[in-house]
């Protein structure tokens, strides 16, 4: 049964909705995403349900994350792409539409329509220490 049943991922984690796996064990599982923004994009999910990654026991995300490496090397080379983007969006503002997390790996190759807008800003003096500072604190 679903985790939680308003939940498409959690529905695609035990096999009410159908997927194309990539691969899958006790803690979590890749599929193709079915919008790609190339051939070969795929997901990695954990079968629990969490909303954002900073909800997520470490060990869980650990376990999840682990297959990272070997998902990008097999994307490459069965696709033959230059390049991959690791992403993973947490909130509607940065761009979270399916509300269980995820993470996407995506081919990349030069001159794709997949495109950052990055506008790279600088710090005050002193800035960059106090927020520093501010993140450590705030680490468990
Ligand atoms: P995000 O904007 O990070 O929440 O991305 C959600 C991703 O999930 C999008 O790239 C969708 O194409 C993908 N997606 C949504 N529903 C499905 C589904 N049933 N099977 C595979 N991928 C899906
Ligand atoms: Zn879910």
């Amino acid at each position: 049964m679903a985790e939680n049943s308003d939940c498409i991922f959690c529905k695609i984690a035990c096999g009410d909705i159908p997927a194309e796996k990539i691969l899958e064990d006790d803690v979590c599982l890749a599929f193709l995403d079915i919008g790609p923004l190339a051939e070969g994009h795929v997901l990695l999910i954990p079968k629990g349900h969490y909303e954002t990654v900073d909800q997520m026991p470490a060990d869980a995300a650990g376990a999840m994350l682990r297959h990272i490496p070997a998902l990008v090397k097999a994307v490459r080379a069965a696709t033959g792409c230059q390049g991959a983007n690791v992403l993973q969006n947490n909130g509607r503002v940065a761009h979270q539409v399916v509300q269980h997390v995820h993470f996407h790996v995506i081919p990349r190759n030069s001159g794709d329509a997949f495109h950052f807008n990055w506008p790279a800003g600088s710090y005050p003096k002193g800035r960059m220490s106090e927020l520093a500072e501010a993140i450590r604190k705030n680490l468990p």
